[in-house]
């Protein structure tokens, strides 16, 4: 008889499974151990043993859509909303470099005003002449076409864009139905950035009250058949001024949530081995082992938060969300530690561009775009 998990162990090519395969194994039908260490394997082979960070600077917390999970949304008014200054996030991302880091994301409500698309070139064009290297991620929400453009020809060069649930029908439970929350479009956005030489990542929300393993596994086929380069998934977090914020019950308990988590990040690695995943923030938020849990299952990009202290309390999407503020060479050392801890190693001065992006751009067969300036 064939061992439990043994179409996950090291030694094949690829793992090419079926949505009903992938549902399994997410509902724990098939051991944890062989699927953890096949990711671990897949993970060195693919993209090595290193982590890469990508500082995070969250520029505003403004935001015109209303998604009924998140703190951010329009209707909270709870929140001191706030906007920083082009020079205020450029102080950020100094720092930021001057520590050794070479990717940074900007990331913020979803609001393209003429005046915040300006700030953000602004800040792009600053970022190409004073920090040489440096790959600049913007995660800001859906935006026009000849908007996105206008950011790339400034100097961006990856986006996020979670589609949060690939289900039209989930996605839709979660997200009004008043014509500016609209999966097609979400979706169109993020096949264009695919298409027109982005880095593109996207990525879902884990644990959505009455989401289904099928779910989470048309998730990842959805993320594979995109051909992603980079992907961040998280477990949902509750926040209190929410409509989600009473629902715990309905949820998964946390325990169950960060294991769907670990086991969403190994699949995905068994299935896309050159993708750079990130160790979600709101992992770490849920499991204070979620660091070092989500390494060990295939993920490969931390995100230190760069944000300053007087902003940082405000960017509250979900409870709990770290607002610990440290001297950041102290943070780089802790998780340097950590990484070691895990046996991996953290590398610094080094963009982290994922291998993926780097193996289609150079074969033009598998989806035009152009190189990384
Ligand atoms: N406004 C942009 C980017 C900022 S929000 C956008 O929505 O694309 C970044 C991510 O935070 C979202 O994609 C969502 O997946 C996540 N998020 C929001 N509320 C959350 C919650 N309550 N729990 C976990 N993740 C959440
Ligand atoms: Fe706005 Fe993004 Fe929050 Fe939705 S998830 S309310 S778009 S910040």
């Amino acid at each position: 008889m064939t061992p439990p998990g043994a179409d996950l162990l090291p030694g094949r090519a690829t793992f090419e499974p079926t949505a009903a395969r992938l549902a399994e194994l997410l509902r724990g039908g098939g051991p944890d151990g062989p699927l953890f260490e096949a990711a671990r394997d897949r993970l060195l082979s693919g993209v090595g043993d290193g982590v890469y960070l990508r500082g995070i600077v969250e520029i505003s917390n403004r935001c015109r859509k209303n998604c009924l999970y998140c703190g951010l949304r329009r209707d909270n008014r709870r929140v001191r909303r706030y906007s920083m200054t082009a020079g205020g996030i450029l102080d950020a991302l100094r720092s930021g470099y001057a520590a050794g880091l070479r990717s940074f994301l900007l990331q913020s409500g979803e609001l393209p005003e003429p005046d915040r698309i300006e700030l953000v070139r602004e800040v792009l064009r600053a970022t190409a002449r004073e920090m040489p290297g440096a790959r600049m991620v913007l995660s800001m929400g859906e935006l026009p076409e000849d908007v996105l453009r206008s950011l790339r020809d400034a100097g961006a060069h990856r986006y996020l864009l979670r589609i949060e649930a690939s289900s039209r029908e989930l996605y839709g439970r979660f997200h009004p139905g008043d014509g500016l929350h609209d999966h097609d479009v979400r979706r169109a956005v993020l096949e264009d950035l695919r298409a027109t030489g982005w880095q593109t990542g996207t990525g879902v929300l884990i644990g959505l009250p009455g989401q289904t393993p099928e779910d989470l596994a048309s998730d990842l086929l959805f993320m594979r058949d995109l051909d992603i380069d980079m992907c961040g998934m998280g477990p949902l977090l509750l926040h209190e001024d929410t409509p989600l914020g009473g629902m715990e019950d309905l949820l998964p308990p946390p325990a169950e949530r960060v294991l769907l988590t670990l086991r969403m990040i190994a699949l995905l690695r068994l299935m896309m081995p050159t993708i750079n995943i990130s160790a979600t923030t709101a992992l770490q938020t849920l499991d204070p082992a979620g660091l070092e849990k989500g390494l060990s299952a295939g993920a490969n990009v931390v995100m230190p938060n760069l944000t300053p202290p007087d902003y940082r309390r405000d960017y509250d999407l979900y409870r709990g969300k770290s607002q610990v503020v440290d001297h950041l060479p102290e943070v780089l050392r802790r998780l340097g530690d950590r990484c070691a801890a895990t046996g991996r190693r953290i590398v610094l001065a080094d963009p982290g561009d994922p291998v993926h992006f780097l193996s289609r751009t150079a074969d033009p067969a598998r989806g035009a775009a152009d190189a990384v300036p």
